[in-house]
């Protein structure tokens, strides 16, 4: 065995009903005393709840989705015209994206609290859009020092953008199994996301105010988001990338949408990790038990529901072909992607010929 793994550092606190209590807890170790809170308007009246203990020099909810570069100019010049010693985020991704975009540049330190399952809060991965065009980034910076995970707070999060998201955490999981720098003990993480992801997501949607099932989702999501910030970006993130950032696909569906076509074409050349992920699933196939898995959650299905033109293919296979990268381990042609793509639009059940593995 011989690979090479960084594990970044961040603490995490875990408790249902306790965020309140553990943001004080954090806030006092850290001797902060100027915290800013950013939240969207529609999260604001949860984030200031758990911040009631402990005093706000700002509260900020102008948040967008993918941190447009003049939004997050405005945030940092909020941060510092309060004084701000510490930035506490209270959302989902787009939330914890502009909390990054301040630290890029000022180093504030971050404590997120994660109220979906995109799982930004545990990478050192930064995004701001300008003019239409995503940009991303790596920078210890922008990692949260500490994550505080509250299933409670995940319980309005409506069923569709509930299994939507769960199943972008999925996607970091497998895309984890191949990516560049997948390894032995991002595997593992990866696996035991998937475990608890199949079995938290089935109970969020048969009943999404039960804390249990939530708490297996978040947990199988701060699993999944640990293993990708490890493994990094494997087939399926460079397809959902250029199909989200050139097409503007929403993110969370788009990840859902794709995940069973990436899986199909790469097992047959995976199959240590097939036998994994499926293991991981309770069945006898990792395509079966993530087709099976969809079902029970009315996952999405076609890329053509959600803004994605036929027309679009061959231009978006051709942008996708140059970001495949080595790792894969099935060998990508242009031919295979348009096929690929073409069924992710149509929606039709996921099936490639196996073709042996690329060594
Ligand atoms: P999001 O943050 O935009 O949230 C989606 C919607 O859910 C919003 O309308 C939000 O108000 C609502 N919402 C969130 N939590 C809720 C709750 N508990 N109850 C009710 N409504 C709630 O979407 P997302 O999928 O969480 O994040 C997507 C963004 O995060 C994208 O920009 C993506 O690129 C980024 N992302 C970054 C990383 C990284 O490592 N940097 C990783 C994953 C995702």
């Amino acid at each position: 065995m011989t690979f090479e793994h960084v594990s970044l550092p961040q603490r995490v606190l875990f408790g249902t009903g306790k965020a309140a209590e553990n943001l004080a807890l954090e806030v006092s170790r850290l001797g902060a005393s100027r915290v800013m809170l950013i939240a969207s308007s529609s999260l604001m009246p949860v984030g200031e709840r758990i911040t009631a203990g402990i005093g706000v020099a700002l509260s900020y909810d102008d948040v967008a989705p993918h941190v447009p570069i003049d939004k997050a100019v405005k945030a940092r010049l909020a941060a510092a015209e309060h004084d701000v010693d510490l930035l506490v985020c209270v959302g989902g991704g787009s939330t914890t994206g502009l909390a990054k975009a301040i630290a890029l540049t000022t180093g504030l330190p971050i404590v997120a609290i994660p109220t979906t399952y995109a799982g930004s809060e545990a990478t050192n991965v930064w995004g701001l859009t300008e003019q239409s065009r995503k940009t991303t980034g790596v920078d210890d910076r922008v990692l949260p020092v500490s994550v505080i995970y509250d299933a409670s707070l995940t319980v309005a999060l409506p069923v569709a953008l509930s299994v939507a998201s769960g199943l972008n955490a999925l996607a970091h999981c497998v895309d984890s199994m191949w990516a560049p720098r997948t390894d032995p003990i991002n595997q593992t993480l990866a696996i035991e996301g998937i475990r608890a992801l199949a079995v938290g997501l089935p109970a969020v949607k048969a009943n999404p105010q039960d804390n249990e099932g939530r708490e297996h989702a978040l947990y199988g999501a701060y699993l999944s988001a640990v293993a990708f910030a490890s493994a990094g970006s494997g087939m399926h993130h460079k397809i959902c990338h250029v199909l989200g950032g050139t097409y503007n696909l929403p993110h969370a569906i788009t990840h859902a949408t794709v995940l069973p076509y990436v899986l199909a074409f790469n097992a047959p050349s995976a199959p240590d990790a097939e036998a994994r992920i499926a293991a991981a699933f309770g069945s006898s196939s990792a395509v079966d038990g993530l087709n099976r898995l969809r079902a029970s959650l009315d996952a999405p299905r076609a890329l053509k529901d959600y803004g994605f033109d036929e027309i679009s293919i061959p231009e978006a296979g051709r942008l996708i072909l140059a970001a495949i990268p080595a790792s894969n381990p099935r060998a990508v042609t242009t031919e295979a992607l348009t096929g690929l793509l073409r069924a992710a639009w149509a929606g039709s059940v996921p099936f490639f010929e196996a073709t042996g593995s690329r060594q």
